[in-house]
């Protein structure tokens, strides 16, 4: 629920309205995980909450794989009947592909949050939308798992607020960056996605400059978001992935549907704030689309959008039952220069938790929560 709906609730009970704001800020901005322990309410509402039924909800960290990078990866599960469960993954010092790559322009860290005795100075927090996904990309180990169920507001917001808790992260202090790029396609499930990046704005106080939205170019869901005021819209990153539609559409079916210059045309809708970049992740796949002339063919691409705009590379991370190779280092590094030097500002994304199976693409449920 977010503040009018605790207003809503509040009045229910025969309370006054500001009553719905105060439990807000216990729940959200103070993050007390139970309403008895609420002492800015009188015991007697208290009492009264807890009779009525009302119970604050977190998912559940019900199993967690450390990976020798630092890198945390967990199983979450929502409180829906079916049990099923999520994945979603904590990466102290970014990932350099968000926090690394010049996006995150606030500046050096102040010496006091190196003093934190945290062990981390930043961190980016990996977010699902949906159980499994029904994209259907072919490197991909989600879409293995087809499309189990789309994920309410409060199942996507609270995977956040849980590792918040677990990471013992204040708000307005820690720097602590969001990209929406676990399980499932979040324009698919655009209401539940936008309502929980409300929360996470507007009552856990994050700022939607430091959360990236990433989608596979569902160009229904990028006009709707080009609509979304700025207070509220997170950055966002295209799932480009190839050089040209013929090989898109091989790798990414949806691009039969949505081609590239489609998807293109949707992103110019949107009105970017001063110094903001659209990114482009582009996979690279070993022999399919690492080779010098898709990297020229990328190039042209991206400068002819015209849009201020980035690419990270990301070295495709291998998954049982998939048929793709992992690039060679030196082609990774010659496709990195050839955009350089064509031009594109482009930053190669170091693999994270490869030996928990956290990185890119591999997330997909291996325990039944
Ligand atoms: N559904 C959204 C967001 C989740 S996928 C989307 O597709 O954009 C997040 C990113 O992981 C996408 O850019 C996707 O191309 C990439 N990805 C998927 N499988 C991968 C793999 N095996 N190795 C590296 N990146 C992968
Ligand atoms: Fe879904 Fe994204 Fe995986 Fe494609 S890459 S199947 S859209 S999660």
């Amino acid at each position: 629920m977010n503040a009018a709906e605790l207003t809503e609730c509040m009045v229910g009970l025969g309370e006054p309205r500001w009553r719905g704001r105060q439990l807000a800020e216990a729940i959200y901005r103070q993050r007390i995980v139970d309403v008895e322990v609420i002492t800015t309410l009188p015991k007697a509402l208290r009492q009264k909450i807890a009779e009525e039924g009302w119970q604050i909800g977190r998912p559940r960290i019900v199993q967690v794989f450390t990976s020798v990078d630092g890198t945390e990866r967990y199983l979450v599960q929502g409180r829906a009947p079916d049990g099923l469960t999520v994945e979603t993954v904590w990466m102290p010092e970014g990932d350099d592909g968000e926090a690394g790559d010049g996006s995150d322009d606030s500046g050096p860290v102040p010496a006091s949050l190196n003093e934190s005795g945290k062990g981390w100075d930043r961190a980016t927090i990996c977010v699902s939308s949906q159980v499994g996904c029904a994209v259907n990309c072919q490197f991909c180990l989600t879409a293995k798992l087809g499309l189990q169920r789309n994920l309410a507001a409060g199942e996507i917001a609270g995977q956040v607020v849980a590792v918040l808790d677990r990471q013992k992260v204040e708000v307005g202090k820690d720097r602590v960056n969001l990209v929406f790029m676990g399980m499932g396609e979040p324009f698919l499930n655009y209401d539940n996605f936008m309502a929980a990046v409300r929360l996470l704005v507007e009552e856990v106080g994050l700022s939607p400059q430091r959360m990236t939205v990433s989608t596979s170019g569902i160009v229904p869901g990028i006009q709707r978001f080009a609509e979304e005021p700025l207070e509220v819209r997170p950055k966002l990153a295209i799932s480009l992935n190839a050089p040209n539609d013929e090989i898109r559409s091989e790798v990414m079916p949806i691009n039969r549907k949505w081609p590239i210059d489609a998807v293109v045309d949707a992103v110019r809708g949107i009105r970017l704030r001063t110094r903001e970049r659209i990114t482009f992740e582009y996979v690279l796949l070993g022999g399919v689309t690492d080779q010098p002339q898709h990297a020229a063919e990328v190039a042209r691409l991206v400068r002819r959008t015209g849009l201020p705009a980035k690419v990270n590379l990301i070295a495709w991370n291998p998954g049982p039952g998939i048929a793709y190779e992992t690039p060679q280092a030196v082609a990774v590094e010659t496709f990195r220069r050839a955009l350089a030097a064509g031009g594109v500002p482009v930053y190669l994304r170091r693999p994270r938790g490869r030996d928990i199976y956290a990185a890119c693409g591999q997330l997909k449920r291996t325990v039944e929560g």
